[in-house]
């Protein structure tokens, strides 16, 4: 059995006082004189960046997700949203925010903080309802969403001028908006500053990602879980771009001087789809038979950023913009080319792209197998799961299925899973090596 060192990661702790700061500076913002806004995780957030340095974002499914950690908390929400008369087979992030809002208290303490405008984009078609049903429950907070879906990019498909242009002149028009809005004149410096930090913070994350190809994988996907959470919060920001710069340099260290993130690694795989965040003691059950879940498609691509080569099969870390935008138009058309790459959006038009993608993964790093999360809250990135889990087995690697839901755990049963990981490691030929 192998037995590899192991250490603390130095910079985890910072990851969280980042995290803590962000939801602070959030409700705090008016005491300051500053602006709120809110919008998802895949929003555009280095384009609010140009009204001013006191303007803070509380991005929705981090925050979806921070409530169903808190059972407690989460119970109450869900069931506001339901006696609100919202269906239960809803976006489980969505209904734990509107839960939020509607019992008027802030998972970090506090009343909800209302927001001053509503910054969004669309792609999955919870993404746009979701913040017009904020906006009526706020009383009518001003409302721009911006629509990305214009399908998918190379090599799954081909990004056009026409296309970019009609992204791009969302933005434009939207940065009117803002200024309309919030009556602030807007600052095209402080903006491209903001987009480079996003090109930043999401291209090394990917290469951190990248070097969990490393046996012993450096990183197990349950603490990754509280590294690319910073992303999800405000890629623009420069503190956020600075830490993954930080990280990168631990886990290179890490890699080379041979640090696990489980000492007994014996086998490895990856999993999809947000996890029940209620239940992530699973991932401590893996180790009891020295199995590291070394991340996923959605770990890696959801904020990281990442050019697939299927000539290769290999995902590799798309490398920066060659220069900086130098005007508003530039940083706006870089901004969008940048983030359509995005390996999370290209499923949403075929599961055989995430198949494909996968099936990379699996190959690259390493795996033994691939645990998949039939989760029934996301009904946008479960999308073609199931064809998902067919494409892995033909190319080699047993699957293991569970049932669950990210942010409901009334739709979660961890004995149950943790049965069927019994059974999984049965098939990798894999037996517990501690209690
Ligand atoms: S269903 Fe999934 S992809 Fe859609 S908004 Fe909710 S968490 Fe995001």
């Amino acid at each position: 059995m192998a037995n590899y060192p192991t250490e603390t990661l130095l910079s985890w702790s910072k990851a969280k006082e980042i995290r803590e700061t962000y939801y602070k500076n959030y409700a705090a913002a008016h005491d300051k004189g500053g602006i709120r806004w809110v919008g998802g995780a895949w929003t555009f957030d280095a384009v609010p960046a140009g009204l001013g340095g006191n303007v803070y974002s509380l991005t929705s499914e981090p925050y979806g997700a921070s409530c169903a950690f808190n059972k407690d908390f989460s119970t109450r929400a869900m069931e506001a949203a339901e006696t609100a008369g919202y269906a239960r087979d809803l976006c489980a992030y969505m209904r734990n925010y509107w839960g939020s809002i509607l019992m008027d208290e802030y998972a970090f303490g506090g009343p909800f903080p209302k927001p001053d405008f509503i910054w969004q984009d669309h792609i999955c078609c919870s993404h746009a309802k979701w913040y017009q049903v904020v906006s009526e429950l706020e009383g009518g907070i001003p409302m721009f969403c911006v629509d990305v879906a214009v399908g998918p990019a190379e090599p799954f498909g081909t990004l056009t001028d026409s296309k970019i242009d009609y992204v791009t002149g969302q933005i434009l028009d939207g940065i009117e908006w803002l200024e309309k809005t919030t009556g602030r004149t807007y600052d095209d410096e402080l903006f491209i500053e903001a987009c480079w930090n996003d090109f930043r913070s999401t291209s090394r994350w990917a290469q951190v990602c990248e070097l969990n190809k490393a046996v012993p994988a450096p990183l197990d996907e349950k603490t990754m879980y509280s590294l690319y959470v910073l992303a999800t919060l405000q890629k623009s920001w420069g503190v956020v771009a600075d830490y993954y710069d930080e990280l990168y340099d631990e886990v290179k260290d890490r890699v080379e001087r041979g640090i696990a993130a489980v000492p007994n690694e014996q086998a490895r795989v990856m999993s999809d789809t947000q996890p029940p965040w209620s239940a992530l003691k699973l991932f401590r059950y893996l180790e009891q038979y020295g199995v590291v879940s070394v991340g996923s498609l959605y770990t890696f691509g959801l904020e990281g950023m990442w050019d697939f080569d299927p000539a290769t099969g290999d995902l590799v870390p798309r490398p920066m913009p060659e220069k900086k935008p130098t005007t508003r138009e530039e940083a706006a058309r870089e901004l969008v080319r940048w983030h359509l790459h995005k390996p999370e959006y290209q499923h949403f038009y075929d599961c055989d792209y995430k198949s494909q993608m996968m099936v990379a993964i699996c190959k690259n790093w390493g795996l033994s197998g691939v645990m998949l999360h039939y989760n029934r809250g996301c009904e946008g990135l479960s999308l073609g799961i199931a064809e998902n889990r067919l494409a892995i087995q033909e190319a080699g690697y047993p699957v293991m299925t569970f049932e669950g839901n990210m942010g409901d755990e009334r739709e979660f049963d961890l004995g149950r899973t943790m049965q069927r990981v019994d059974a999984f490691m049965e098939t990798l030929g894999v037996k517990k090596v501690a209690a």
